[in-house]
């Protein structure tokens, strides 16, 4: 592999973060020491068996939720098509309309593709210019047949954060079940399941310091779904399959230290936020996308008049940055968040989109802005 990424300024972390060296460490004695199968009856597994729960109730104390409405999984894509194929077999008699968005993430658009395949009736909302639902439009949507409301929290390409309450509120009123894909919003927000009115909730560890390949599903006291996974009863049947105690662990860690970092880390997104807005304010052509108050403040998706964004970012070997626009047979297809915003596909090549962790800094935002000059 030819690496010229140490020296990389990384502002991809939307994308994924590096892991937390305080979660790595926490789950090596996971891999070699204490590798038992925490479904085994002997000590080995009970041993593990009592971290795993633990793990659980830090990722439980993150969304103000109890343990027992904790799953684990291997990330929001399984999630999501666990709660939207699981939910709608499950419960075929309560409706088979979904409602959902324009601007969500693919694991949801292309999971509903394939349920409409299977005669499930999807509604997409439309987004205004600044990326948000408007909450009128999602209650005219709403049928009998509506069985759930799917509707992320932040989004991943612009970091604007929906109404999750006003959502909340409409799917309580007419009685349907509301599922929010975190994914984006967790660590950056203050995330309470009970007063949002969230029923179902899915993250990723990696996108917030923690492992690839595990995530945790909350799913409230009372809805049952239909596993995707059927085997062994770990899971409390929701999810067959050994334990992976190393990433739960690191799950758990990477949570916990969410949970205890999450104003000091808003307050330093702010502020890199407000740098790059004052950079951006000082370019002709050049403006945030999406909403300015109604966002997380580590993602910003940013339009620069005459930049080509998919050159940019291959040819960037100092900066990772991210286009958000898949390239097929050489044509430029604009990402489909952008569009739903109103841009065409030549605007969204002029989009670039840049997310921070904690690790990243002033000057690599100064820096960054002095390239983007250069371009
Ligand atoms: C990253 C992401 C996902 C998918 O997560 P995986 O860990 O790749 O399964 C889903 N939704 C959003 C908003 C994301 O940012």
């Amino acid at each position: 592999m030819s690496d010229n990424t140490k020296q990389w300024k990384y502002l991809d972390n939307a994308s994924t973060t590096r892991i937390n060296v305080e979660v790595f460490n926490e789950m090596i004695p996971y891999f070699n020491e204490y590798y038992f199968n925490a479904s085994s009856n002997h000590k080995g597994g009970g041993l593990v068996k009592s971290v795993i729960e633990n793990a659980r109730c830090l990722c439980a104390n993150l969304i103000n939720a109890t343990s027992e409405n904790i799953i684990f999984t291997s990330g929001s894509t399984e999630s999501i098509n666990y709660v939207l194929k699981g939910y709608l077999e499950e419960n075929f008699a309560v409706g088979n309309h979904i409602i959902t968005c324009k601007t969500e993430h693919k694991a949801v658009l292309e999971t509903c593709e394939y349920l409409e395949t299977k005669g499930i009736e999807i509604s997409y909302l439309d987004v205004k210019s600044d990326g948000l639902i408007d909450l009128f439009d999602l209650e005219s949507a709403i049928k009998p047949e509506t069985a759930l409301i799917v509707i992320m929290f932040a989004n991943n390409e612009t970091g604007v954060v929906q109404d999750i309450k006003g959502i909340g509120e409409i799917a309580q009123k007419y009685n349907v079940k509301f599922f929010c894909d975190a994914t984006q919003a967790i660590g950056k927000v203050h995330i309470d399941v009970n007063s949002l009115g969230i029923d179902m909730l899915c993250m990723s560890a990696h996108k917030i310091g923690g492992p690839k390949g595990i995530g945790f599903l909350y799913v409230k006291n009372g809805i049952k779904l239909t596993p995707l996974l059927h085997g062994g009863s770990q899971e409390n049947n929701n999810r067959a399959g050994t334990y992976n105690t190393p990433l739960i662990v690191g799950l758990g860690k990477a949570c916990e230290i969410a949970s205890n970092s999450l104003l000091e880390n808003q307050i330093f997104y702010k502020t890199l936020f407000d740098k790059v807005i004052e950079s951006v304010n000082k370019i002709d052509n050049t403006r945030l996308i999406g909403a300015t108050e109604n966002r997380v403040y580590n993602i910003l998706n940013i339009k620069i008049e005459g930049l080509d964004a998919s050159i940019f970012v291959e040819a960037s070997d100092d900066f990772a940055v991210s286009n958000g626009s898949a390239c097929t047979s050489r044509i430029i297809e604009g990402s489909h968040v952008l569009k739903a915003m109103g841009l065409s596909d030549k605007e969204c090549n002029e989009c670039l989109r840049i997310s921070f962790d904690t690790s990243n800094s002033i000057v690599e935002i100064d820096d960054f802005f002095k390239k983007i000059l250069n371009a």
